[in-house]
């Protein structure tokens, strides 16, 4: 999962919704699952009849989205909050709220330590964030049945959406400070979700993905047995979506009945993304993940061997205490092996709490710079490689966004796409013919007829 920052807006038209004249500003930061919550929280606002704005100087309602997975993320959102002090000073009206990862379990200290924040509320308790904003509880009715939305301000395409199914991890590996801010695994019932998104697809939504911290334990904690596959099966029985695609998974829950059910269904994409963390056993044993080098291969082979075309997405973390220059080597050589299509890189962080936080991050910050550098230099390559040999190829693209005179979308294999052209393509499907490869994306030109 990636640490991005960006202002979530709900996909509907604004001009059917009534104005207030206030307006609301988002700032997020962290997993896909806190972008749900931002946009989740946007669309409640905005239903209440405030307007989005693309600052914190003119907004009644500032909400910061926090993270805390590493401590880069929270340090981030301190110098935001702190950054916050003056604005509200000079407009003490003004509401300035705080939820995500950082808020679990930490309200006195964070009052304390941030006395100018009005409200903090728990990821996902969207009801305490209601009881606060007076104009929300006149809509409570509504309320409950608002999907949640998902889109880019800056592309404005309104055809992707994220759509949280379980909330939670009950694995604890020992670096993660996941479990201990999200809870338990909860599963959210199927025909809430394929209710979820009907409703999303009847607002021109076209393309979906299902969120989870370990989204291929959806269902484990709900009565029956149904689980991620009879899930896909039933969500792509939704008429008109084109797109359905999940993370993040647990390599050991990747069972083969979830790879046949992607295999199969028309609407599931052919991308996986399947964090393996580290190439070495020791290591993944003292990161408590569970599974073996050897299990997370075999997962990847099988997938491969259902879906040719395959692209595999994994996350990978460096410098965990202990890990030794060997250990390292290994990973490289598993990663070298795999040939995968992206690797998100992470150096190890110790987070307080956790198991791990309690052993020496004995491995140099030096040291751990340059093993994230290797593994992106080596990655830099196979990437190169593996889309040059897509040159020629012809892809289906959902554009989704408009800078610097070209569209990009992304392939069903969540390849990037550039493309100039004259026509209107956001929000547009179009089979595109690849012309030029670089190591992080492709450019090609449209054949055929944009729909
Ligand atoms: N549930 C997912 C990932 C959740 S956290 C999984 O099991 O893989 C997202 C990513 O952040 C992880 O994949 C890991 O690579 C990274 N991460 C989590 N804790 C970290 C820490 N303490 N230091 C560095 N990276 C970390
Ligand atoms: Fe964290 Fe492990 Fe749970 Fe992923 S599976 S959220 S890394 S504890």
């Amino acid at each position: 999962m990636t640490s991005r920052v960006q202002v979530i807006q709900p996909t509907f038209a604004p001009s059917r919704l009534p104005d207030n004249g206030k307006r609301f500003y988002i700032w997020t930061i962290g997993c896909q699952m806190n972008e749900a919550d931002s946009s989740r929280v946007a669309a409640m606002l905005m239903e209440a009849g405030y307007r989005a704005t693309d600052s914190e100087a003119t907004a009644d309602i500032v909400i910061l989205n926090s993270c805390v997975v590493r401590q880069a993320a929270e340090d981030k959102v301190a110098g935001r909050l702190n950054a916050l002090i003056r604005e509200k000073r000079q407009r003490p009206d003004m509401s300035l709220v705080l939820t995500g990862c950082m808020v679990t379990n930490q309200q006195e200290k964070l009052a304390q330590r941030f006395p100018h924040v009005d409200l903090f509320f728990d990821p996902s308790d969207f009801d305490t964030f209601k009881a606060f904003v007076p104009e929300l509880s006149d809509l409570e009715d509504d309320l409950e049945t608002l999907p949640h939305y998902y889109v880019d301000t800056a592309t404005d395409a309104r055809v992707s959406a994220y759509v949280p199914i379980i909330y939670g991890c009950n694995f604890l590996c020992s670096y993660c400070i996941v479990p201990y801010r999200r809870g338990k695994e909860r599963s959210r019932p199927m025909a809430e979700i394929v209710s979820e998104v009907e409703h999303l697809v009847q607002r021109g939504v076209r393309d979906v993905t299902l969120l989870g911290q370990t989204v291929n334990a959806w269902g484990h904690d709900l009565d029956g047995d149904a689980g991620l596959a009879d899930l896909l099966r039933a969500v792509d029985g939704v008429e008109g979506l084109e797109r359905l695609r999940f993370l993040t998974s647990h390599p050991k829950y990747m069972g083969d009945d979830i790879l046949e059910a992607m295999a199969d269904l028309p609407t599931a994409c052919e991308h996986l993304n399947l964090p393996v963390q580290a190439g070495n056993n020791d290591v993944l044993k003292r990161m408590r993940r569970t599974y073996t080098v050897d299990l997370w291969v075999d997962r990847i082979q099988k997938a491969r061997e259902l879906m040719p075309g395959l692209t595999v997405a994994t996350d990978i973390i460096v410098g965990f205490p202990g890990e030794t220059d060997e250990q390292f080597d290994d990973t490289l050589t598993v990663l070298r092996e795999a040939e995968l299509d992206k690797v998100h890189v992470a150096m190890y962080s110790p987070r307080p709490g956790t198991l791990s936080a309690r052993w020496e991050d004995d491995v140099p910050a030096d040291v751990k710079h340059a093993r994230h550098t290797a593994v992106e230099q080596q990655q830099h390559d196979i990437s190169e490689r593996l889309n040059q040999k897509r040159l020629g190829e012809s892809v289906e693209v959902l554009f989704d966004s408009f800078n610097k005179g070209r569209w990009g979308g992304r392939s069903r294999g969540n390849t990037l796409v550039h493309v100039e052209d004259s026509r209107p393509l956001l929000g547009k499907m179009a089979d595109i013919r690849i012309t030029e490869t670089t190591p992080w994306y492709v450019m090609g030109s449209v054949v055929g007829d944009p729909r």
